[in-house]
């Protein structure tokens, strides 16, 4: 009797026992499938990549899709870390990139736990760091800024460094115009031009971000500048718009804005969606990226003088270009948050030349004349700059007799 009630209740709790460890397993396979953290669900480090220069170091998180990250800052030795969440690093991907260029020590790279990879920059000296989201690839941009040195002194300089920066390339057209002209081929004659007008400037160095159809990322671009301590920065781009009947040109640099025409222009040259251009507008503006963001922007492309360069090379497109193009409208100089402008310490502009979604910007930007008209306007632009910034006006050459003998040069040749 006693061995049988012993046997009905041990049968009880292996059954309840069944019917627990049936339910566990179930809701554990539910967690793990809901669950971010499930294999399938990580993204992945695909490399990590950096440039040195003399007023930064960029170092380039590729990832294989968007992560949340938290960054932080350790003293003892002094160093940077980012925890990215949900995020893995493969055996292949090297984990220790050494540095060694006065900003940064080292870079390195682990997997701290099972969905979260820690990049950990050591510093040498470091004035502020800067980090940014780019899509398509996703990669984080991490600029560490070198510490503030003294101004560069003009005096004794000979020669001017000016990097164009012929927009897209590649795979990446940009905009196309109504009848198939595409963005990238138009803006890197045009680059070619202006580098080819200016080459016989003595005291000016030309150097194109891309001298072929081949793509560039962003970060690059910029990086590119820095390496060759550029003293300017000119991205050429042409204009898009949902309306056709849209013309004329505007000429930017980098800075906040919540302006909705400026943001779907950066939207489109960043290659990003106006949603996603809305919310990194929103996130500057929380209190935590207002102040300090703000005022690294303007430090970090000298904002006056790339307001003065802007003026310069917008004012020049327009007083040569309307002589061939009745249509075109001054659209301003302009402010937007453009990736491609980010981290540059010196004076840099992106000129929207004309739009090559109206019919007949697109004509017109499709013939080697107006072209020509184009290039000299943004040559012209860029020297009366040079020629009005009171340091390089003792740039040996560098004289407005120089200059207007070169303009007159222009007005007659846009005359035939
Ligand atoms: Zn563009």
């Amino acid at each position: 009797m006693l061995r049988g009630r012993l046997k009905k209740a041990l049968e009880k709790i292996r059954g309840r026992f069944l019917y627990v460890a049936i339910l566990y397993s179930c809701c554990y396979f539910l967690f793990q499938s809901l669950s971010p953290a499930g294999a399938s669900e990580l993204s992945e480090v695909r490399d990590i990549r950096y440039w040195s220069s003399g007023g930064y170091t960029r170092v380039v998180i590729d990832l294989s899709k968007p992560a949340e990250y938290m960054k932080r800052r350790l003293s003892d030795p002094d160093r940077l870390y980012f925890d990215l969440r949900n995020t893995r690093i493969p055996k292949e991907i090297k984990k220790k990139l050494p540095v060694g260029d006065g900003i940064l020590r080292a870079v390195r790279a682990g997997q701290y736990s099972s969905d979260t990879v820690r990049i950990v920059l050591d510093l040498e000296t470091m004035e502020s760091f800067d980090v940014f989201i780019l899509d398509d690839p996703t990669r984080m941009v991490i600029d560490v800024n070198a510490v503030h040195k003294e101004e560069r002194k003009y005096q004794g300089i000979t020669k001017m460094t000016v990097v164009l920066d012929p927009g897209h390339g590649g795979h990446d057209p940009g905009a196309v115009g109504p009848t198939g002209l595409q963005e990238k081929d138009v803006v890197l004659d045009i680059a070619l031009r202006v580098r080819e007008i200016l080459s016989n400037e003595q005291n000016i160095e030309i150097i194109v971000t891309r001298d072929e159809d081949i793509f560039l990322p962003l970060e690059e671009r910029t990086a590119f500048a820095m390496k060759k301590d550029a003293d300017l920065f000119v991205s050429i781009h042409a204009n898009a718009s949902p309306r056709r009947g849209a013309t004329g040109i505007e000429t930017y640099l980098l800075n906040w804005t919540n302006d909705e025409e400026a943001m779907r222009v950066a939207a489109r040259e960043n290659n990003i969606s106006l949603k996603r251009m809305r919310e990194m507008t929103a996130k500057y503006k929380s209190d935590d990226y207002l102040g300090i963001m703000l005022s690294d922007l303007r430090r970090q492309n000298k904002r006056d003088e790339s307001l003065k360069l802007a003026h310069h090379v917008q004012n020049s497109l327009l007083s040569h270009v309307s002589k061939v193009n009745s249509t075109s409208v001054n659209l301003g100089v302009k402010q937007a948050l453009f990736y491609v402008l980010r981290g540059a310490t010196m004076p840099s502009v992106l000129a929207e030349v004309s739009f090559i979604s109206n019919p007949l910007e697109e004509r017109l930007l499709s013939t080697d004349s107006y072209r020509a008209v184009v290039a000299r306007s943004l040559a012209s632009g860029i020297l009366n700059y040079l020629s009005n910034v009171s340091p390089l006006q003792k740039v040996a050459g560098m004289n407005r007799g120089n200059l207007h003998r070169k303009e007159k040069a222009y007005q007659v040749s846009l005359r035939h």
